[in-house]
């Protein structure tokens, strides 16, 4: 799949306007610096972070978040923020890595985590221009570049706010090469086609016998599409993680 046919843009969560991703950052920056000149507040701490990711099934970094995290805001916040909207599957184990330091987030382990305390306040380590490497599962390894963009004087606590993401990609169904894919068959390999419209996915199922029983996935907006059991977002902008509408 070219990368161009799916490049993204997002809307902006302040003026509702739409802007390519490449500018984005500027834009948002030009409403948070607005803010922050405008009623600054002492001692409050909010990042602006770039969350982007590869899909399996799409190349090119092309999934992105824009977040305001609060200072106080703890890793595992982020962890479950990051989970809530792109990667649960079924409670897999998931890392940052910043400078030599790592936080782990782990069921088994008795408070939780391993390594350094997931408690921590984000604050406490940001720094503008840093970049965190972060990982969901460690088998189907879903990656994720995490950038800390700037810092403004603003009151956010530990809230995380959803600032803009990418709109849905013009994800076409392989087999009619027409409509927008709605499912895929997460057994096949590339080369074979592997995402179907609703038409073709039933055309699909009649030689593929596992499409019926397990291997249908639903096309959603995440890097996590397709992989492990993956079925998209319960909580956190679930209109966005639709399939694009053709349009
Ligand atoms: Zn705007
Ligand atoms: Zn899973
Ligand atoms: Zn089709
Ligand atoms: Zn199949």
């Amino acid at each position: 799949m070219e990368e161009d046919t799916l490049s993204s843009e997002g809307t902006c969560g302040f003026c509702g306007e739409k802007v390519s991703s490449r500018a984005l950052a500027r834009h948002l920056k030009k409403h948070l610096s607005e803010k922050a000149a405008k009623s600054p507040e002492a001692g409050k701490r909010a990042f602006h972070l770039l969350v982007t990711g590869e899909g399996w099934y799409v190349t090119g970094k092309v999934y992105f978040l824009h977040l305001l995290v609060g200072g106080e805001a703890s890793f595992s916040d982020l962890d479950d923020f990051l989970r809530a909207i792109w990667l649960e599957c079924c409670g897999h184990l998931s890392s940052f890595h910043v400078k030599g330091r790592r936080y782990d987030f782990d069921w088994m382990a008795v408070e939780g985590f391993i390594g350094e305390d997931m408690e921590q306040p984000v604050g406490e380590v940001f720094r503008t221009g840093q970049i965190l490497r972060y990982e969901y599962d460690f088998g189907s390894t879903t990656r994720l570049e995490i950038k800390v963009l700037s810092e403004y004087p603003l009151h956010s606590n530990d809230n995380i706010v959803l600032m803009s993401r990418n709109e849905a990609l013009h994800i076409k169904c392989e087999s009619c090469g027409k409509k927008p894919a709605v499912n895929l068959c997460s057994i096949h390999y590339g080369g074979e086609p592997r995402l179907f419209c609703a038409a073709c996915g039933k055309k699909h199922a009649k030689t593929c016998p596992d499409f019926d029983d397990y291997s249908a996935l639903p096309v959603v907006n995440s890097p996590r599409m397709g992989v492990c059991a993956y079925m998209g977002s319960e909580s956190i902008d679930t209109e966005r993680d639709k399939p694009w509408n053709g349009k």
